[in-house]
């Protein structure tokens, strides 16, 4: 009872609305998320085969009367919600593809689903929570349509395909949504953005300013040698030992150059491939390794290292050594404006105590494709259930979201659109 007289009192305070009625709204659309949330759980479909999950939302964008734009970067689905006044025009994104990941727990709309990637069948899972998501801004469009008469502005409902990342050899996610001008016509001036947590309790909400998520480059290494006989190495030039000297160089750039109190930076190399037998010392060996910043001069310093590291290093064994970095993730930078603007919306949908300013995490997001054209806030939804010992981890087979998590989610997002638009 306390609760439900916190929750009206939180959103009289920046609407118009019948808060009683919105309060009711946000209530009874609970047993619906649940219920789309099962389905598309059930139903799983990977990066950029997002075919099915694709219809189904598209169909409800459009039994709300919404404006609907389908088939953006492959399978994205775009609701565009006009208020009664113009003003601002907000986007809301929702990320709605699946892992190859087999689902282990024994629940009742278990998925069992098949896909294939890389040319092998595979299971399907939403093993990353995407399914929550897609449910919670389904409930969040159903809401803000029955109430549009109240709004100010615009809102897109931002549907996105392959956040995990498209198969290889094909472009997706949110950098292909930008590139075919999602953000344009009518041009958006924000865009807010969720995730589920596994190990974070629900009802709780998690943000932190500024880089929130790590910018990601993957790199490759070659490294050639001259190839000889084992037992005689000075006529040769040995590839692998140059590899562990560049691999230790790389290290030292990270403990000796970076400012490591200010934001972490991870340097990993995570393959290393040459050599056909002991006794032969190998033309060439291969290096695959990524790369993580929360800050972009931090980023930029690390590139440019990393190239003059790996070719000094080679040249002064008398090998050669090329480095590719790729253009990878940006950082997802929650704008400092923006998120200080938003933050008492975060605490009046789910109360002070339960908002948690949170360390950066060296995981990414390509929210930050988003978040690179404009203001952006990014924050992190409680779906672990309190008391919980033993939280699995986002893309395992165990994975396992508390539904009770999402009515906040449901809750916040309507709290930042009306704050956001209305005053
Ligand atoms: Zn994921
Ligand atoms: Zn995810």
């Amino acid at each position: 009872m306390k609760k439900l007289l916190l929750t009206i009192v939180i959103l009289s305070s920046s609407i118009g609305f019948s808060q009683h009625g919105l309060d009711k709204d946000i209530t009874d659309i609970e047993s619906k998320v649940i219920e789309w949330r099962r389905h598309f759980h059930q139903n799983p479909e990977l990066s950029n085969r997002e075919f099915k999950t694709a219809e189904k939302i598209a169909a409800h964008l459009k039994s709300l009367g919404l404006e609907v734009q389908t088939g953006i970067a492959h399978t994205g689905v775009v609701g565009i919600l006009k208020g009664k006044k113009p003003g601002k025009v907000l986007a809301l994104r929702a990320d709605i593809d699946a892992l190859p990941v087999p689902e282990r727990a024994d629940l009742p709309f278990k998925s069992v689903a098949k896909g294939e990637f890389r040319g092998a069948e595979v299971p399907v899972m939403h093993a990353c929570g995407h399914d929550t998501h897609i449910a919670i801004l389904m409930a969040v469009a159903e809401i803000l349509s029955k109430n549009k008469n109240k709004i100010k502005g615009t809102i897109k409902f931002i549907f996105q395909p392959a956040e995990e990342g498209a198969p290889p050899g094909e472009e997706g996610g949110a950098k292909l949504m930008v590139k075919e001008n999602v953000l344009k016509n009518p041009d958006v001036d924000a865009i807010f953005g969720l995730h589920i947590g596994s190990g974070q309790p629900i009802n709780t909400i998690g943000y932190k300013p500024g880089g929130a998520l790590a910018a990601v480059n993957s790199f490759e290494i070659n490294v050639k040698g001259k190839q000889t006989h084992g037992s005689a190495p000075w006529s040769g030039v040995d590839p692998i030992m140059v590899s562990a000297k560049i691999i230790d160089g790389l290290q030292t750039l990270v403990s000796r150059e970076m400012p490591l109190t200010q934001e972490a930076v991870v340097l990993s190399i995570g393959k290393i491939s040459s050599g056909v037998r002991s006794n032969i010392i190998p033309e060439s060996a291969q290096m695959i390794g990524t790369l993580r910043t929360l800050d972009t001069k931090m980023q930029t310093h690390m590139h440019k290292r990393m190239r003059e590291m790996v070719a000094d290093i080679a040249k002064a064994y008398r090998a050669e050594a090329t480095i590719d970095i790729d253009e990878g993730y940006p950082i997802t930078f929650n704008d400092i404006d923006l998120t200080s603007q938003m933050l008492p919306s975060l605490e009046k949908a789910a109360g002070k105590e339960n908002v948690i300013l949170m360390k950066a995490i060296t995981g990414a997001e390509d929210f930050s494709f988003f978040q690179k054209e404009v203001p952006g806030l990014f924050f992190f939804l409680g779906g672990m259930t309190p008391g919980t010992t033993e939280a699995f981890p986002h893309h395992t087979p165990d994975f396992f979201i508390d539904e009770a998590g999402m009515q906040l989610g449901v809750k916040t997002f309507i709290q930042l659109s009306l704050d956001y638009l209305n005053n």
